[in-house]
């Protein structure tokens, strides 16, 4: 979970897997299957929300998911997770580092 990236100089039109807002900023690729469980497919998320996927599932909950967005949603926590951070500035992280 560490490959980081920037839109910046590119066009900036990627939208959030998790929280569907766009992607200001740093960008970090998720695989929606782990890659330690064989998944290939990847899809864009904030740092914050890629950081709220991973405290709150294990990969073997994420390979059962696969790309079904739903079903992180269905988790209480994801849900209210995703309730704060949507009014929040598309480029915002956490203060903590
Ligand atoms: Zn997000
Ligand atoms: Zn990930």
């Amino acid at each position: 979970m560490s490959i980081t990236a920037s839109t910046s100089g590119k066009d900036g039109a990627l939208s959030c897997w998790l929280c569907a807002r766009p992607i200001a900023g740093r960008l970090q690729w998720h695989h929606t299957v782990p890659k330690a469980k064989k998944g290939r497919e990847t899809v864009p998320l904030h740092p914050i929300c890629h950081r709220a996927i991973h405290a709150n599932f294990t990969n073997a909950e994420l390979a059962r998911f696969g790309t079904d967005r739903a079903r992180l949603l269905e988790n209480e926590r994801v849900a209210k997770f995703i309730a704060w951070v949507k009014d929040k500035p598309p480029d915002f992280h956490a203060p903590t580092r």
